[in-house]
């Protein structure tokens, strides 16, 4: 079977028609990772039997001429902090290591409820955190497209798998930059959706204020089927709503009014990364777009705000893993505190203890409002930048990332350099728009990412349009 040219949409067909069944489909991909995954490192389980199982009860509907869901046979790959009922779960940690979920996430049910195959979980930054996924406990995980580099992170077993044909689709989850920076490295879709737009009931929460899973595809259409499959209100998420029905008009790409911020092709942006990103921008005004630059001024303060406010909402969140509620305890403790803190000092990573002391300090009486209430302050006027851009522009276009992959080991001993890589991804986060990554050249043969960035709820235009992008890209 020819997994490279492989798509949801191509596979749907192949199993309407009955060229291949659903059990066929899963065990192609089975011997893909069995023949992959040593060198890629993309899963961190794999669930055979019971991708096998499933596969079987799908061929059967289909045997018996019942209705099957809408992505039945679909095998695909959920990040390790998303729960699959009964399946390991670790989010990369360690003090995990043992915890099997006990429910299914929304999103998860939903997918099982559209027949899709889960083939295993992914490897990921420890609860989320990195850019490169060497903060996993597990061992990071290679590019598929230079085995000496990174494929970005947190989501980048995600990336990985899905650039490697291990999976047909996979979802991820993006905090500041999580889904999108890894699609950039590795070459897929990936698209990060409106907060809101999809329920985070059953994602171990990073930041809860920021936090949204989403999918990551092999190209636009089907990024557009997994949304479509995932979002809409949950009543076990408070903050998931249904997408209005936006009047966004879906402008023609000639009345499309693009806009180019400023401060996202400045200092710091590799030369060779922004011509490709120009590049198409400029292939888009000559089809008639009108593009215009624009400035988001308090862009220059978005890394800043979002460590200080991820950073505490990480350091509430994560006081669960103690060795009681959650987490492996420590044992030779003498008392409960010490059970805490021997758990949380043994099955805790570098990254996450330095995120969980800084969101602590940050919250802290005394330093309060000089940081945590100030960040706030800054969001808040992050959230005014796009609102007035988007009284200007359609939708905004910029790159993912300031550079392409970059080699394993690089940035792993300077947090800075590491946070750098996520200068232009938390803006969206901060303000809660849709943004998707996507595939847009190379630079010495590494994937470059165009980041395209709606209004709330505009995940439908901003489809449309990167659809036109990938086709214009392939005349
Ligand atoms: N790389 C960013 C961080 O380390 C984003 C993480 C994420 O989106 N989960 O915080």
């Amino acid at each position: 079977m020819d997994l490279a040219n492989l798509t949801i949409i191509k596979a749907r067909q192949l199993l309407k028609d009955k060229e291949v069944s659903a059990t066929e489909l899963a065990q192609a991909y089975l011997a893909r990772i069995k023949k992959e995954d040593a060198k890629i490192h993309a899963y961190l389980s794999v669930t055979e039997k019971t991708a096998l199982a499933q596969a079987q009860k799908i061929d059967d509907k289909i045997a018996d001429g019942l209705e099957i869901g809408l992505l039945a046979g679909i095998p695909c790959a959920i990040k390790d902090n998303i729960l699959i009922e009964g399946v390991k779960s670790t989010a990369g940690s360690k003090i995990l290591a043992n915890y099997s979920a006990p429910y299914d996430a929304t999103v998860i049910r939903k997918l099982k409820k559209a027949d899709t195959i889960f083939l295993g979980k992914t490897n990921m930054d420890e609860f989320a955190m990195g850019s490169s996924t060497e903060n996993s406990a597990y061992g990071a995980t290679k590019n598929p497209h230079d085995l000496k580099r990174v494929p970005g992170g947190s989501s980048g077993g995600s990336a990985a798998a899905v650039a490697a044909d291990e999976c047909l689709f996979a979802l991820g989850s993006d905090t500041g930059g999580s889904i999108r920076q890894p699609a950039s490295f590795c070459g897929v879709v990936g698209l990060k959706p409106t907060y809101g737009a999809v329920s985070r009931y059953g994602v171990m929460a990073m930041a809860s204020s920021l936090d949204q899973i989403g999918p990551l595809t092999k190209n636009v259409a089907d990024c557009q089927i997994i949304f479509d499959a995932i979002k809409g209100k949950d009543p076990r998420d408070a903050t998931s709503v249904n997408s209005p029905t936006t009047d966004y008009r879906l402008p023609t790409t000639d009345k499309l009014r693009i806009g180019v911020p400023k401060e996202y092709f400045a200092k710091g942006l590799d030369p060779e990364v922004g011509k490709v990103i120009k590049g198409v921008i400029d292939r888009l005004a000559q089809q008639g777009a009108r593009v215009e630059e624009i400035s988001l001024p308090h862009s220059e303060y978005a890394l800043a705000c979002y460590y200080i406010i991820m950073a505490s909402e990480v350091a509430a969140n994560l006081a669960r893993f103690d060795g009681i509620k959650y987490g492996a305890p420590a044992g030779e403790a003498q008392n409960l505190l010490e059970v805490y803190l021997k758990s949380r000092q043994q099955g805790l990573g570098d990254e996450v203890r330095r995120r969980i002391m800084l969101g602590t300090y940050s919250l802290s009486s005394g330093y309060y409002d000089a940081y945590y209430l100030r960040a706030q302050k800054v969001r808040t006027k992050i959230i005014e930048d796009f609102k007035k851009a988007f009284g200007r522009v359609d939708l905004i276009m910029a790159p993912v990332s300031p550079t392409t992959a970059f080699k394993i080991g690089e940035k792993i001993d300077d947090p800075v350099q590491m946070y750098l890589s996520d200068i232009y991804t938390v803006p969206m986060n901060l303000a809660g728009v849709p943004a998707l990554s996507l595939p847009c050249g190379k630079v010495e043969k590494l994937p470059v990412g165009l980041q395209i960035i709606g209004p709330h709820f505009s995940e439908e235009l901003i489809f449309q349009v990167a659809q036109t992008i990938e086709s214009l890209l392939r005349s």
